[in-house]
């Protein structure tokens, strides 16, 4: 309760993993308010997020963040982890953000599932120190389930939060957690959430050559990042073939068919390709004998392939490169 005998409200980042339910599930239990919010990029979305609150009956909350996302993204403060994840300063903007909800809302309190030592990098003290420093918020971010190994939070010298009714957990033994959702009756619950997309390597290599080839990226092109083969024909020049039918279908649902070039064969079953951006006939050209490359028409057989761009339609001949002479210019 609040002196004024209101309840306290929190607002929790919710990663959709245990961890955030049993912090939602503690302050609860306590009669605090509590909200969820969690933030949706190319690189990790709400699927997980929406879960756990239907599992818990907390209302969440789902915001895009995309513009701002990116640009902490290109020159993250604290830099980079073992790929292109920049952990602490993603959390910092995401308590940032939080915080900005729950001075605008009225929220007393914001609190996530971080366990003291649980992952090596993001979840040390001196990170989560960082973290709270940079998102302009210090002390008033609660980690309910380390709290007691942690200074005391505004919340709780205010008396808007019981400190003996947190826990001391630490480390990355998940037993008392589940000894926990037991209590609290969750036996369905999500494995330990692994990174989002900016920890797999295959995606950080995609990801990094983009950044280094060109100024500005749309979502679309992040999303496309995960879709298919991606070859750097030059520094002005990439090119994406679809290895499924999924592939292929992404690669068509973001595409954008005001730039970029769409090549597929006229007559054998083959990938779709795409030149984002467009590019010199030359690229284009190889870009389509490495597309026919992949397709199954026969060795060395001259080959239809239509290439349609902004400028129109067109049908190119061309013989096919084997996959394996293309290899060196694979990003990843
Ligand atoms: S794994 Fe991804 S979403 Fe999670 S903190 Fe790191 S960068 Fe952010």
């Amino acid at each position: 309760m609040n002196s004024s005998g209101k309840k306290a409200r929190a607002l929790g980042l919710c990663s959709g993993g245990l961890d955030s339910m049993l912090a939602g599930l503690i302050l609860r239990d306590q009669g605090i308010e509590v909200e969820f919010v969690t933030f949706e990029t190319p690189f990790f979305n709400a699927e997980k997020a929406r879960k756990v609150s239907q599992m818990t009956g907390i209302p969440l909350s789902v915001k895009p963040i995309y513009a701002v996302y990116i640009t902490m993204l290109k020159s993250p403060p604290a830099g980079y982890g073992k790929h292109m994840n920049p952990c602490m300063d993603c959390h910092s903007l995401m308590f940032k953000l939080a915080g900005e909800m729950m001075q605008a809302q009225g929220f007393d309190f914001l609190f996530s599932g971080e366990v003291v030592g649980q992952r090596p990098m993001s979840q040390t003290k001196s990170s989560l120190r960082y973290v709270e420093k940079h998102s302009g918020f210090e002390g008033y971010i609660l980690r309910p389930l380390s709290a007691k190994n942690l200074p005391q939070t505004i919340p709780e010298k205010e008396g808007k939060v019981n400190r003996d009714l947190l826990l001391d957990i630490e480390g990355r033994s998940r037993k008392r957690q589940i000894k926990l959702a037991k209590k609290f009756g969750i036996t369905d619950y999500p494995a330990p959430a692994g990174g989002c997309l900016l920890t797999d390597k295959g995606y950080s290599d995609r990801l990094k050559d983009l950044f280094d080839h060109q100024q500005g990226c749309t979502e679309a092109e992040l999303h496309l990042l995960k879709y298919g083969r991606h070859f750097r024909l030059n520094p002005q020049a990439k090119l994406i073939v679809g290895r499924t039918q999924k592939d292929n279908e992404n690669i068509l649902k973001y595409h954008n068919p005001k730039k970029d070039t769409v090549i597929r064969l006229k007559k054998y079953a083959g990938p779709i390709a795409l030149v984002p951006h467009g590019a010199q006939k030359d690229s284009i050209f190889l870009a389509a004998s490495i597309c026919a490359g992949y397709s199954q028409a026969p060795n060395f057989a001259a080959v239809d392939v239509q290439v349609t761009s902004p400028n129109g339609e067109e049908v190119l001949k061309v013989i096919g490169i084997p996959p394996e002479d293309v290899r060196k210019l694979l990003i990843t």
